[in-house]
């Protein structure tokens, strides 16, 4: 009965992955590419083969149940079309299932210090943005680990980057175009740790072909002992997703926790130490709120509660409770960067903008509005102006000022537009505050001012600083 009813469900996806063909030949393929799908990523056994025609069946919708439930698809142990879809999507070589049979254990590098060597190039992209490529995916992982990578040209480098077609030496053939695009090794000596590159695949910058920098950044994952994960959000996922602006890219929470669960944060450098702290909720790389030092990239009001934020991080105070949340950016607004220049509230749109670069976003509670990110000079900034320090909006008297530099700007929120006569030195209209201001904010009629671990409040009437106090003196320390 059991194989019976698989012949069925068998036919429905063949037919319905082929609506015109339907042949026997058609089927074959199908059944060719579901078989080899569950070999190589979910070691299936290769005597399985036929599996259609066999009473024993169990094994095969075993496999196809594993598979769904790693790619996050509904668990049925059919063949349904969304299960097809995957299958035929382009993806990475190396496994969902198991860990890489030769390497038993959490292989990781016992050195913080690694070498990398980039030893051909394909001619899909100039060298320059293969270099590139590389270099960035590098840095996602360096950004939240205490690994550093040095290039070397010659010898053997512990990651070793390779572009090649079909049998390329490691008894792991490609494919030729589209499914595989790549594998890696896990740490070790000799070709572990070493990421290669199907160049029968169209390497690009962009999205227009298989952009090598995603790609490259997924291997390098493993390369440094990461396995795939089951996040469809992750960078880890096994599937190619071809992000469509890759400017906002970013690791989710589960690639950091993944790669950190094996090297630990990212070592902090003596301006920022990092305090274990004891009521918070610690998450990767939290800064100690408590620290003397602390400083911040910018504070805004949302809903009546304060947001600090530092790095990929950022403080909640709610004035009811008046209790401090620690979270991630990532948690709240996952398409956010982190390291973010400036933020205000407008309280009349119930919207926080947030800058970073020369980009700004718009957010209304946990949700990233449509249409943003949007290039600063639409504001009508002049293409000088790089990025903004700092920002804050007066409810009352529906003005927004951007600080840049020693400068700043005023919005007219009502007629959308900068007003003339901007910038004005900040130093002529705010005095007291120091000219390089990091965050700003409004509270009780007050602007608050960060620069460094210092604070300055400021009497927006009176025009004179009322109290200087440390940066993180909101948090009861
Ligand atoms: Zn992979
Ligand atoms: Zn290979």
């Amino acid at each position: 009965m059991k194989s019976l009813l698989i012949l069925i469900l068998l036919c429905v996806a063949a037919c319905s992955a082929y609506p015109l063909g339907g042949t026997a030949k058609d089927e074959d393929t199908t059944m060719d590419l579901v078989q080899k799908y569950l070999e190589n990523y979910y070691s299936l056994p290769k005597d399985a083969k036929q599996f259609v025609r066999r009473k024993e069946s169990s094994p095969v919708v075993k496999k196809i149940q594993e598979m769904q439930r790693f790619l996050g698809l509904n668990v049925t142990g059919k063949l349904d079309s969304a299960t097809l879809e995957v299958m035929h999507k382009p993806r990475c070589g190396v496994p969902d299932a198991g860990h890489f049979t030769t390497f038993p254990g959490s292989p990781k590098w016992r050195k913080t210090t690694l070498t990398y060597r980039i030893v051909n190039y394909t001619l899909d992209l100039s060298r320059d943005a293969i270099d590139s490529a590389i270099e960035r995916a590098l840095k996602v992982w360096e950004e939240v680990t205490p690994l550093t990578f040095s290039r070397i040209y010659r010898g053997e480098a512990d990651i070793m980057i390779t572009f090649a077609i079909r049998e390329h030496g490691d008894f792991i053939p490609f494919d030729g175009p589209g499914q595989v695009l790549a594998h890696a090794y896990a740490p070790g000596p000799g070709i572990n740790g070493d990421a290669h590159f199907d160049d029968d695949e169209l390497w690009s910058e962009d999205t227009t072909g298989t952009n090598l920098f995603l790609v490259a950044a997924h291997e390098l994952g493993h390369s440094l002992g990461l396995y795939h994960s089951t996040d469809s959000k992750a960078l880890m996922y096994p599937i190619y997703n071809p992000l469509t602006d890759l400017a906002r890219f970013r690791l989710s929470q589960d690639d950091v926790n993944g790669i950190q669960s094996l090297y630990g944060p990212p070592t902090v450098s003596p301006e920022e130490p990092v305090m274990p702290t004891q009521s918070l909720p610690a998450g990767p790389e939290t800064p100690a709120m408590c620290d003397l030092a602390l400083s911040f990239d910018a504070v805004t009001t949302l809903r009546g509660e304060f947001l600090f934020f530092k790095n990929r991080h950022f403080w909640r105070k709610s004035l009811r409770t008046l209790e401090i949340e620690s979270n991630l950016i990532s948690s709240f607004w996952p398409s956010l960067p982190s390291d973010v220049d400036a933020a205000f509230e407008v309280t009349s749109k119930d919207t926080v903008f947030i800058f970073k670069g020369s980009q700004v976003w718009a957010i209304r509670g946990n949700k990233v509005q449509a249409g943003y990110p949007r290039a600063i000079h639409t504001l009508g900034f002049p293409p000088t102006v790089r990025k903004i320090d700092a920002a804050i909006s007066d409810k009352e008297k529906k003005k927004t000022y951007f600080f840049v530099e020693d400068k700043y700007w005023r919005f007219d929120e009502r007629r959308q537009s900068l007003e003339p006569g901007f910038p004005r030195q900040i130093v002529d209209d705010f005095p007291g505050v120091d000219t390089k201001v990091d965050a700003v904010f409004e509270a009780f009629g007050f602007y608050y001012f960060f620069h460094g671990s210092s604070q300055f409040e400021f009497d927006p009437n009176a025009k004179k600083v009322t109290h200087i106090l440390k940066s993180n003196s909101w948090f009861g320390c």
